[in-house]
């Protein structure tokens, strides 16, 4: 495809187009501007002019062509034309073009200004991601090293414990060994003592034997015991080894208990301070200054201001009810709304399935599955609370928000208000799963 002929800068095109539209006798762009027989334009009142004064024939100015009447036609259309090119050339017009090329031009600079701090702002996200990327990626890095020593160090024990084992079972045949041997070399030279004897000389007439060495006595060979070397190590070592990694858990689920004096009066903690339950009546106590009068909350006794702290609490099929931490400062006499400004980062559960984020107002979840035991991350220099289905690790949420200062375990079992028997809050603990000392 041939290319297009590129057009004439507009302003060329302009003057070209003025040209055509002056009059040859006034030099300037036609008024009512008429055409001759010979096609030729003027302005009417300067070929009238031009005309005066002459007799008979008339000509052209332009191409001398002769005429003998003076006839011209008005050319609505050049006309129009001029009209145009002299709206286009006013000043106001030019003004009116001058601040539009302005106006857009600024415009222009204003978005380009726009454009480049746009693109600094998204060069500093793309920063931060990195910078926060690489942060995390330490933090990923520092957790798997820790698990590697555990597991370095297990195994560095587990092999010592078991060369130990193998050089004892050792020495105790090597002894056994050296006294058989040491033994043999008696009986040898008491065979040579006694051979000599015998073939020395056959004119010498025996007498008396020859003195033999003492024999040494041997203890019976030792019973040596694979099997009881081998129980240790034929042992499902990884998953031996994975309990024994629980305990060095940074941080591992943290054995919780209820601290009794903080209990609402209508809540009843079990005798190993474990499991909470809602009931029916209320329970007389002497007032401590610890305990929630109004909501029917109860604290852990363990209080967490530093570190990084997890636990679990088995809610079961409870319908309804709150938990997370509170600040020590808390308000225990009267009804407070759940929300980190009033000192509280708790997750909720309503009629069974409806999970929410203790905000103002509440944070609806999308949960799919119905935990029966959810997971608390307390990470105090992170200030981080987060909720975890403990039993899949999926996270719930997470407050970003976390507190300043000292927290507790809260937990708020709820008054379901129907007759079934509640079912507690419970603070798990995992005895099966550590192994002691
Ligand atoms: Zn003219
Ligand atoms: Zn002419």
């Amino acid at each position: 495809m041939a290319a297009a002929p590129s057009a004439p800068p507009a302003s060329s095109a302009k003057e070209s187009l003025r040209e055509d539209l002056t009059c040859a006798i006034c030099c300037d762009l036609f008024r009512e501007p008429v055409m001759l027989s010979c096609m030729h334009h003027f302005c009417k009142p300067c070929i009238s002019r031009y005309w005066r004064g002459t007799q008979g024939r008339v000509s052209c100015p332009q191409c001398r062509k002769e005429f003998s009447c003076r006839q011209f036609q008005t050319n609505y259309l050049v006309a129009a034309m001029v009209e145009k090119v002299r709206a286009t050339t006013a000043d106001t017009y030019i003004q009116n073009l001058e601040k539009q090329l302005k106006e857009t031009l600024e415009n222009y600079h204003l978005k380009r200004e726009y454009y480049k701090n746009s693109i600094v702002r998204d060069k500093d996200k793309m920063d931060t991601i990195k910078r926060f990327g690489a942060d995390l990626q330490a933090r990923v890095t520092s957790e798997f090293r820790a698990l590697h020593q555990i597991l370095d160090q297990e195994e560095t024990c587990m092999l010592e414990q078991l060369k130990r084992e193998q050089v004892d079972e050792l020495e105790k045949v090597e002894r056994h060994l050296e006294a058989v041997e040491l033994a043999k070399r008696e009986i040898e030279e008491n065979i040579r003592i006694f051979q000599q004897a015998s073939t020395t000389n056959e004119n010498i007439i025996l007498t008396e034997l020859p003195q033999p060495r003492p024999c040494l006595q041997v203890d019976i060979a030792p019973e040596i015991d694979l099997t009881a070397l081998g129980n240790k190590y034929m042992a499902p070592l990884q998953y031996i080894t994975w309990r024994k990694m629980f305990k060095s858990l940074k941080p591992g689920p943290s054995p919780l208990t209820f601290d009794v004096d903080t209990a609402h009066p209508s809540i009843r903690v079990s005798r190993d301070k474990t499991m909470a339950f809602e009931c029916d009546g209320m329970i007389l106590h002497l007032d401590n200054g610890k305990r929630f009068l109004q909501c029917v909350n109860i604290l852990a006794a363990q209080g967490f201001q530093s570190g990084r702290h997890y636990w679990e609490v088995e809610v079961g099929p409870k319908p309804k009810w709150d938990l997370g931490v509170a600040s020590e400062a808390i308000d225990r006499r009267s009804r407070i709304k759940l929300s980190p400004e009033n000192g509280y980062w708790t997750l909720r559960l309503r009629n069974t399935n409806e999970y929410s984020a203790g905000t103002q107002p509440w944070t609806r979840l999308q949960v799919s599955s119905f935990p029966k035991k959810i997971g608390v991350f307390l990470d105090c220099e992170e200030r981080r609370v987060s909720f975890y289905n403990a039993d899949d690790m999926s996270l719930l949420y997470s407050f970003a928000n976390g507190p300043r200062v000292k927290v507790f375990p809260f937990f708020s079992p709820c008054i379901s208000g129907n007759s079934q028997e509640p079912h507690p809050v419970k603070l798990l603990h995992y005895p099966p799963v550590t192994l002691s000392d």
